[in-house]
């Protein structure tokens, strides 16, 4: 044998320069083996059954699995070659039939429920009772208890699942990608920025053609809705994005009807009547009625707000282009919206640049974590990474000076890394022999990168990302969770994103701005009067973009609890009735969203009755926060307690009872209203 195989030893410090796309499948397989041999030991280990033996095994069953495929699975988005994606798309399916194959190994589950039915499983209490109940809880879920004939029947949905929403995104993206708009006059680009106009005209020529070229892919089709003055085209690049999938060869509806249908018959096939029951019970929300309260009482609490911006659209339309302009139809309201916030605000999101170099941005999120969360950030040179743009730190406790965890940061695009923004474990720590053991993360950017000599300066919205990114690694790095399932993100979807909103926050206050922002020639503050612009926008036509995320998130819902598909009749008509209520404009009868919804349909499960998690996660971030507003946005006392309460819990308590240990009592969405505009700050 050569040298040893880098992915198969988990390691604090991690040769990424060594690793290479041969090592993943020898890797992966001995880990599956590994893992599995792991697996039929707990199975079949005898002696008295406890909760060391079986749930902590169990816990701990696929650590070295899951840590050789996060990284694996890291490399691949953040320096791909294509040799590692061959490998990585080799060994992804197997991987992924292992995992799915753990809820169904008869042997494992009676030693979990032999553990169950012990005195010493009986008088659990607290995180490892609730990892008990979870536990199993979820094997039922996923079929552990269903005879032979159920489990065949489980088996068949979950692959027609897997290939109806397939299908459905392929539809998406061929439909999509089936239309195009190539204007040669370029009396018609009237309205639109130079910028967008550049990027038409790009289109064109890899295209091989004259003139400008649009589509529907966002960044030619929001453009163009936002500023085209010619209303004619507008209208129908509008039509074609909401008639995508919706008919012809790339139709759309049966699959939406089959994929419910699907969903329903693996609901009733596993004991629950209602599939956002049954995705929804180990949420915070906890079931479908609650999520959809709480979707009916926003509505109700924003109708106000936007009933009034649309007059006010309406009025301005009216004020610029005579008493007898037309009613807005639904391709006009992104162009007067933004023709009215150029004449209300004449602000450019752009001239905060300059105050906002990375460097600065860094240290002043840095400084505002150490103040409240009582941790020191430190660089660390020298570590190996897959990048020379990748830089290292270690987070230890202020006062202990304890090494909590350690991460990596990459912050700008390359050519060889995914897009987006995100954070990712590496190695979750738990308790050891000196103590907590350290946590490994990352996160990972496409930031505006720097110039030459000049530093890279971020937009508004770019910091809020970096603080955002920062929120999800600390509430990885600094859990104290025993168990590793219960440990850092690993918890309810509509709760996950609390830890990292909250951080934005801190974006939109003067004092801790001016921890961040400084220009970057002159170390200027930013100035009062693009701070206040700044906010102004932010609360600008709020109510519509909310209203619009509460229409999808209702759609989604009532398309998952009541819709029948014998008796409700077409699923898009059906979707577009309840859409309308939410919408600015009545719709015609070609508009057809649901059919391009990727969120519910791209997946077997996907946001699937889990849209409305936007919504919920911003009012408990916007409603933790304001216990930061009222005690101080640097206080101590509130940052441990957000530290200790939250943070540090991971899922080892219930996320609701995590929030009201913080709050001492259930999220109100006052402050979320506040926050945009739509209801006055003194009534809160
Ligand atoms: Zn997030």
């Amino acid at each position: 044998m050569s040298q040893p195989n880098p992915l198969v030893e988990i390691g604090f410090r991690i040769p990424f320069d060594q690793i290479r796309a041969e090592h993943v499948e020898p890797a992966i397989d001995e880990l599956l083996a590994d893992a599995r041999a792991r697996m039929e030991a707990l199975a079949s280990a005898g002696g008295p059954r406890t909760f060391d033996n079986t749930m902590r095994a169990l816990d701990r069953m696929t650590d070295r699995l899951d840590f050789a495929m996060s990284v694996v699975r890291h490399l691949e988005g953040v320096a791909t070659t294509p040799e590692l994606r061959a490998a990585y798309n080799a060994v992804q399916p197997r991987v992924s039939a292992f995992y799915s194959s753990i809820p169904l190994h008869a042997g494992l589950w009676k030693a979990i429920k032999a553990y169950g039915e012990t005195e010493q499983a009986r008088a659990l209490a607290g995180p490892r009772r609730r990892f008990l109940e979870k536990t199993i809880e979820t094997f039922r879920r996923h079929g552990a208890d269903l005879d032979a004939a159920g489990k065949k029947r489980l088996e068949e949905i979950d692959l027609e699942l897997a290939t109806r929403t397939m299908k459905f995104s392929e539809n998406v993206l061929d439909s999509t990608n089936a239309f195009e708009l190539v204007i040669t006059d370029p009396g018609q680009l009237a309205g639109l920025p130079e910028t967008a106009r550049a990027a038409a005209r790009q289109r064109a020529e890899e295209k091989g053609q004259p003139g400008w070229r649009f589509t529907l892919q966002a960044p030619s089709y929001v453009p163009l809705m936002t500023y085209l003055d010619d209303a004619g085209i507008r209208e129908r690049v509008y039509r074609a994005y909401y008639a995508r999938a919706a008919s012809g060869e790339h139709d759309n509806r049966g699959l939406v009807r089959r994929i419910l249908e699907l969903r329903r018959e693996k609901t009733l096939l596993l004991g629950c009547d209602d599939f956002a029951d049954f995705v929804l019970w180990d949420r915070m929300a906890k079931s479908g009625e609650r999520a959809a309260r709480f979707l009916d009482d926003l509505h109700a609490r924003t109708d106000d707000a936007f009933q009034r911006e649309n007059r006010e659209l309406a009025a301005f339309r009216r004020a610029t282009e005579g008493a007898d302009a037309p009613p807005l139809k639904p391709w006009d309201v992104a162009r007067y919206s933004e023709k009215l916030r150029q004449a209300l605000y004449d602000f450019d999101a752009e001239a905060l640049r300059p105050y906002f170099p990375l460097p600065r941005v860094i240290e002043g999120l840095f400084a505002i974590c150490s103040r409240v969360f009582g941790i020191r950030v430190i660089e660390t040179p020298g570590v190996p990474a897959w990048d020379a743009a990748v830089r290292c730190f270690e987070i230890r406790d202020a006062s202990t000076a304890d090494l909590l965890g350690a991460f990596y940061a990459d912050f700008h695009p390359r050519e060889n890394k995914r897009g987006g923004a995100w954070m990712d474990s590496l190695i979750t720590g738990g308790p050891g022999p000196g103590g907590h053991e350290p946590h490994l993360g990352l996160i990972c950017g496409n930031l505006t990168p720097p110039v030459g000599n000049r530093p890279a300066l971020l937009t508004h919205d770019e910091v809020e990302t970096v603080f955002h990114e920062f929120g999800h690694l600390l509430h990885h790095c600094l859990s104290r969770a025993e168990l590793r399932g219960q440990s850092g993100v690993n918890v309810a979807w509509d709760f996950v994103e609390l830890p990292s909103q909250i951080m934005e926050n801190w974006c939109w206050e003067r004092e801790a701005l001016d921890l961040v922002a400084s220009h970057y020639q002159t170390g200027e503050p930013l100035p009062e009067d693009l701070v206040a612009k700044m906010k102004r926008a932010r609360t600008f036509r709020a109510a519509n973009g909310q209203m619009r995320q509460l229409g999808l998130a209702t759609a989604d819902l009532a398309l998952h609890r009541q819709y029948a598909p014998t008796t409700d009749g077409d699923p898009v008509t059906y979707t577009r009735n309840i859409i309308q209520n939410f919408s600015p404009t009545p719709l015609d009868s070609d508009h057809s969203m649901i059919a391009g919804f990727t969120h519910l349909f791209s997946d077997p499960v996907a946001y699937a009755a889990g849209y409305y998690s936007y919504k919920w996660a911003e009012v408990l971030d916007a409603d933790a926060f304001t216990r930061f507003k009222t005690e101080g946005i640097f206080s101590e006392k509130v940052g441990w307690e957000f530290r200790d309460q939250v943070l540090a819990r991971g899922d080892s308590v219930d996320p609701a009872e995590l929030f009201r240990q913080f709050m001492g009592r259930d999220p109100d969405p006052q402050a979320l209203l506040v926050r945009y505009g739509l209801i006055p700050e003194q009534a809160s």
